[in-house]
């Protein structure tokens, strides 16, 4: 059982998730205790920040590294135009102090590295990787897997997205399973190269927003087992299994026993 302790404000502001079967009162106060860290607060971060944010999620953390950068406006929608220049996570931790004074957020300015990620683990029940790159997202995986900690996906680039969500059970598949190694480096385009839809992220991202409140309020059916694949062009959603691989490096038999046996800034190789 949940002791639910949310006063009148409260009642008020989330009084459209209070009335709700599915989350009510106990759903409400879930959020409220709940910490999870959003690595990275850019085009996936902004809508998952304020959303997270707006639905009272009681401790979120925010780690990037980078300064706002005028073409980053385009789609990175916690951050305006006077931010240009500003670190993210200052104007992002601002963005949320406007919404919603019941947030508390814990900002680091820095990489997310194999030396680092343990200590962030160990203070979130949850992970959203809003990532931009392969180095971060197979850190995230393989950090999130040893840990059983579980985490929200999503990738993004020109119109096309993918969204799943890891879900830590035990037996449940990774990142690694679907794809075990990341691909060589300049082999694949980013966004700083191919471009993105401005729009993109925003539902990608939202999609990641959603399976984290139902991950944390404990209600519906999460994206754990599946992969989302979202074409903005043709606005079509398509969705292939995702099964646990025996001879995953990292969840099968004999895999990775620790982050700092594998190459991330280079190739992501165990
Ligand atoms: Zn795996």
């Amino acid at each position: 059982m949940t002791d639910v302790s949310l006063d009148a404000d409260q009642l008020d502001r989330y009084s459209r998730h209070v009335i709700m079967d599915g989350v009510g009162p106990e759903g409400q106060q879930r959020l409220l205790d709940a910490s999870v860290l959003v690595v990275g607060a850019g085009g996936l971060g902004s809508p998952v920040i304020q959303y997270l944010a707006a639905a009272g999620v009681g401790t979120l953390g925010i780690v990037d590294d980078d300064v706002v950068e005028r073409s980053n406006l385009q789609r990175q929608v916690v951050h305006g135009d006077a931010d240009v220049g500003r670190s993210k996570v200052d104007s992002a931790r601002e963005f949320v102090a406007d919404l919603n004074p019941d947030v508390a957020v814990e900002t680091d300015e820095t990489r997310l590295t194999a030396d680092n990620v343990g200590s962030f683990l160990a203070e979130y029940d949850l992970v959203v990787d809003a990532s931009d790159n392969f180095s971060t997202r197979y850190l995230v995986n393989d950090a999130c897997t040893l840990a059983g900690v579980p985490f929200c996906h999503g990738a993004i680039l020109r119109f096309e997205g993918q969204v799943t969500t890891f879900a830590a059970d035990d037996g449940g598949p990774c990142y690694r399973c679907l794809f075990p190694e990341a691909p060589e480096p300049g082999t694949v385009p980013d966004c700083a190269t191919a471009g993105v839809l401005g729009v993109l992220p925003g539902t990608v991202g939202c999609i990641q927003a959603t399976e984290a409140v139902k991950l944390l309020v404990g209600y519906g059916e999460t994206l754990d087992g599946r992969m989302v694949f979202y074409d903005a062009a043709a606005m079509s959603f398509e969705e292939i299994p995702v099964d646990p691989r025996p001879d995953c490096p990292v969840c099968g038999d004999g895999g990775l026993e620790s982050v700092h046996d594998v190459a991330y800034e280079a190739t992501c190789r165990i």
